[in-house]
């Protein structure tokens, strides 16, 4: 599982912090995510791929292994 984040995009509503807490962080100063594990391990794919789908401004992507 390969995770990007686009900060550009980020509007720092915190979704994925509060979903997957050891997969991202909220910048201290501007707010907008921080990608702690950019490949995290297989048992945090439920709880990414749903920070994916709540996150509001669409700055998540998740890249499962085996997806092209
Ligand atoms: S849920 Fe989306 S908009 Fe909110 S902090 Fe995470 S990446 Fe940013």
């Amino acid at each position: 599982m390969k995770i990007i984040v686009d900060r550009h995009r980020c509007i720092g509503a915190g979704m994925c912090v509060l979903l997957a807490p050891a997969v991202f962080d909220q910048d201290a100063v501007d707010g907008k995510v921080r990608l702690l594990d950019p490949a995290p391990p297989p048992g945090a794919l439920a709880s990414t791929r749903e920070a994916e789908q709540v996150c509001p401004s669409g700055a998540i992507s998740v890249v499962a292994d085996g997806d092209s």
